[in-house]
């Protein structure tokens, strides 16, 4: 007998409201005053909330979260090279398990209605892939309630230190479906050999890529030029994400007309979570331009920052709000973000709130959809394929 859930009494992306049968997991009617076809189907009311397609968590490190621990006390100095030399220091000092704590990032962001997340993950000559072991193990663990792309990234730098690239290579082997990178100028001094390698490897393992950089203004836009350079040397156009890209937020407009049209060109979606302090893509503008958006909490109760909550409502509303954005259609851009936007990146398969597409669904509250991001309160329902995951907020899987 196939398992039915009937979804009374909501409103897809804010329309009508209507009802939605979900049958083995997927969206198979929309219609209102739908009847239940048996007696075995599970039924729930919406009460006239609005019904989303489930939150995409687009760029996290999940494996180095400290959620659940003792408060960390930041004390790592400023650079980039402080922080990577202070938490390599830190997690071998805790003896710290990266799939223990995945889980509890895991299960915190289903708790807010993440359905799919992309997290990187560190691959470096202290810790070798065992991070990307423990990672894989909570992904496997918890596979009915969330999908999970893994990408290798080497966080303490790929050749500066020796040996980390064949590092990396093992772990595409064992399965990441993302080739990760880093600062290829600032950081590894080389990004000729830098980019050159991360994308062979992708290449030569029909992988995607996502790369960090954080260099700032020229420095980071020369580096935009080569992506997309590379991108299209080898044919790789729809499978590259430059995350962060604080460069497209600092250069002069001719600057960044010509940038623009490179990652139209070469299809490169950017990845922004719009941090504190720093200046990052001017988002409305990319859309506008055709550019693939999506963004992410990045690192979670880490080493790294205290701050974060996995909650991508929150994130699309300080998206909104680190961009000024006040009209409901701008608000709406950051919604989609982390909805369709991370979905087409990560590669959510039949994403979305129509009759044939899997029933990954939150219900929300807001007569708007600007109004459920300004709100951003606890979610009433989560479902991810039709089961019931998350209620009120809380997650209802066991520990
Ligand atoms: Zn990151």
């Amino acid at each position: 007998m196939p398992k039915t859930l009937l979804l009374k009494n909501v409103r897809p992306l804010a329309a009508e409201t209507t009802d939605v049968l979900v049958t083995d997991g997927f969206i198979s009617q929309i219609a209102p005053n739908l009847a239940a076809p048996d007696t075995n189907t599970t039924v729930l009311d919406g009460q006239n909330q609005i019904l989303i397609p489930g939150l995409v968590e687009g760029h996290t490190h999940l494996d180095k979260t400290l959620l659940g621990l003792a408060w960390h006390k930041h004390q790592a100095g400023p650079t980039l090279k402080d922080k990577i030399d202070h938490e390599r220091k830190q997690l071998r000092e805790m003896n710290h398990d990266s799939h223990k704590q995945a889980a509890k990032q895991v299960k915190l962001s289903i708790s807010r209605g993440t359905t799919h997340i992309r997290t990187h993950v560190d691959v470096d000559t202290d810790k070798g892939i065992s991070h990307i072991e423990g990672v894989m193990a909570t992904r496997a663990e918890l596979k009915d309630y969330v999908d999970m792309q893994i990408v290798a990234f080497p966080q303490s730098g790929l050749l500066v230190r020796p040996g980390t690239l064949e590092l990396m290579e093992e772990a595409v082997k064992l399965g990441a479906e993302v080739v990760g990178g880093i600062d290829p100028m600032s950081f590894d001094r080389d990004p000729k050999g830098h980019l050159d390698a991360i994308f062979n490897l992708a290449h030569q393992y029909g992988r995607e890529i996502d790369i960090h950089l954080h260099d700032p203004a020229e420095l980071g836009a020369v580096q935009v030029e080569m992506i997309a350079e590379r991108t299209k040397a080898l044919s790789m156009k729809g499978k590259v994400a430059i995350s962060h890209a604080f460069c497209l937020g600092m250069v002069d407009e001719a600057y960044l007309q010509k940038l623009i049209e490179l990652l139209r060109e070469n299809d490169i979606a950017i990845m922004t979570h719009a941090p504190g302090n720093r200046l990052f893509p001017p988002i409305l503008r990319l859309k506008k331009e055709g550019i693939r958006l999506f963004s992410g909490s990045d690192g979670i109760r880490d080493t790294w920052s205290p701050y974060g909550n996995a909650d991508m409502l929150e994130r699309a509303w300080i998206l909104s709000y680190r961009s000024g954005f006040r009209y409901d259609h701008e608000i709406e851009v950051t919604l989609d973000m982390v909805t369709q936007g991370g979905a087409a990146v990560v590669g959510a398969k039949n994403y979305g709130i129509s009759e044939g597409c899997q029933a990954d669904m939150v219900v929300v509250s807001g007569e708007t959809l600007a109004e459920a991001v300004i709100n951003r309160l606890p979610r009433k329902f989560v479902f991810k394929k039709g089961q019931l995951v998350a209620t009120d907020g809380q997650i209802t899987l066991p520990d």
